[in-house]
């Protein structure tokens, strides 16, 4: 069942769509990439551009049942919700809570685990192989602790990455500031995360493997798509502009935009959107002032701050709202305050905050494989807050499967049944 000669529509070309059309390219296929927009200029576009083997711990974790009485005031940084989408979206939170129970967060975080190293792995070649290894640092990242209990409460967190053989090192506030001399001596406790990556500009990343899968021969057509079907002949996309376009084989990559997009082609998904903003800031404006050298996480604070070419990039925490819902800067003055304490930001340097959405399942894994009752229409969609590093990995599972191979890793973790269902038409 090999993909050589297969003509394959990819539709989405966020990270994991390019990555996708690109590894189905390499392989012989003829693939057509779909995107309202060009490639990589939505959520793979504006994240903090972490690729980090301690990713494989989902938010909803065991710990997450002792956290909720501190959410309920819904004031925190690093996590707000608007309860009518909640209520709107009961099934998914339920599900959510109910895969923080140990026996499906140690599934959640061995698939996770696997889908990470494999991506991490990938990324390096790609990297290589499109000439910007340039943009990638190895420093790895520092989560950061403000107060000695909230380091204590990390105890599940460093086991799994003990038990996973995440390299980590506890830091004390000397050593903080020695990597860091730029924070502000606040920090009681880091974990520095090594082996891990980041790189400088997200979006230039994607770019850059769109121009490695127009060499190996893709085509990309920027045009937003309507709706997709399928029938004894193969698969269908209608554009916009109203013209249908033909293939043996459709794949749907739209990110957060996957859940409405597919409801018109008789799919229920349950999947919600962390939303996330972020905003840059100058940083150092004078030579004297240091600058921050690898990503931190001030969980205290609620954010991740990232040096990027654009400036340091500020990104907040969770904001569990409809995909659409309008935008509130609440959150993201929060982090704002919170980031001037522990560094020298500088002014904003850009007008306006962008605004993402992270796709998530309840159990917090992707979901990559063949669609519901379906012969020849693919999902790959669901990634949360690891779809920029792990989309390489993505397209290797999902290319496998579509040749009839057994991938390099476990794929039944991922399987989109668990969550999406077709509708009898
Ligand atoms: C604040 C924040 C920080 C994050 N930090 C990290 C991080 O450090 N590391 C990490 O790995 N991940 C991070 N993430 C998560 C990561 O950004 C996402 O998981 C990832 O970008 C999802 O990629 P995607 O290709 O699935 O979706 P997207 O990048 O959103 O791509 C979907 C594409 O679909 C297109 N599209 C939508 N509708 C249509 C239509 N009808 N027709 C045609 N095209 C359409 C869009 O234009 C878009 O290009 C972060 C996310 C946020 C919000």
């Amino acid at each position: 069942m090999s993909v050589t000669g297969k003509s394959i529509i990819v539709v989405g070309a966020g990270m994991v769509g390019v990555s996708t059309a690109l590894e189905l390219s390499k392989r012989g296929a003829k693939v057509t990439l779909l995107d309202k927009s060009e490639p990589g200029r939505e959520t793979s576009y504006g994240n903090a551009g972490v690729l980090a083997r301690s990713s494989l711990m989902p938010i909803n974790n065991p710990t997450l049942l002792s956290q909720l009485p501190g959410l309920i005031g819904n004031r925190g940084a690093g996590l707000r919700y608007d309860p009518w989408f909640l209520a709107a979206n009961l099934k998914w939170a339920v599900r959510f809570m109910l895969s923080s129970r140990p026996s499906v967060f140690r599934k959640t975080t061995q698939a996770l685990d696997s889908l990470i190293r494999l991506s991490i792995e990938k990324h390096l070649q790609l990297l290589d192989q499109t000439g910007m290894r340039g943009h990638l640092s190895d420093q790895g990242w520092i989560f950061l602790y403000r107060e000695q209990e909230s380091f204590e409460r990390t105890a599940l967190l460093r086991q799994t990455l003990a038990a996973h053989e995440v390299p980590v090192s506890h830091l004390r506030p000397q050593e903080i500031s020695e990597l860091e001399p730029a924070l502000m001596p606040i920090f009681k406790h880091g974990l520095w995360i090594k082996g891990s990556y980041s790189v400088n500009d997200p979006g230039a990343i994607v770019t850059g493997y769109a121009r490695r899968f127009a060499e190996t021969g893709g085509v990309f057509v920027q045009s937003g798509v309507e709706r997709i079907s399928e029938n004894d002949d193969g698969t269908e996309a209608r554009l916009s502009s109203g013209e249908t376009l033909r293939a043996d084989k459709l794949i749907v990559c739209l990110g957060p935009w996957s859940r409405n997009f597919l409801k018109q082609s008789g799919y229920d998904v349950t999947m919600a959107y962390e939303r996330g903003y972020h905003m840059h800031f100058s940083g150092a404006s004078r030579s004297d002032r240091k600058r921050l050298t690898r990503p931190v996480y001030d969980t205290g604070g609620g954010y991740v701050l990232a040096p990027m070419t654009q400036g340091l990039r500020l990104t907040t925490g969770v904001e569990l709202a409809d995909c659409d819902a309008p935008k509130s800067d609440r959150q993201l003055k929060q982090a704002e305050k919170a980031a001037r304490e522990a560094i020298f930001l500088g002014e904003p340097v850009q007008d306006e905050s962008w605004l993402g959405r992270r796709p998530t399942f309840p159990d917090s894994r992707p979901a990559i494989g063949l669609a519901p009752s379906s012969r020849n229409i693919y999902f790959a969609f669901g990634h949360q807050h690891i779809g920029f590093a792990t989309g390489p990995g993505t397209a290797l599972v999902l290319a496998d499967l579509m040749e009839g191979k057994t991938p390099a890793i476990d794929a039944a973790p991922f399987n989109p049944e668990r969550f999406i269902t077709r509708r009898a038409s």
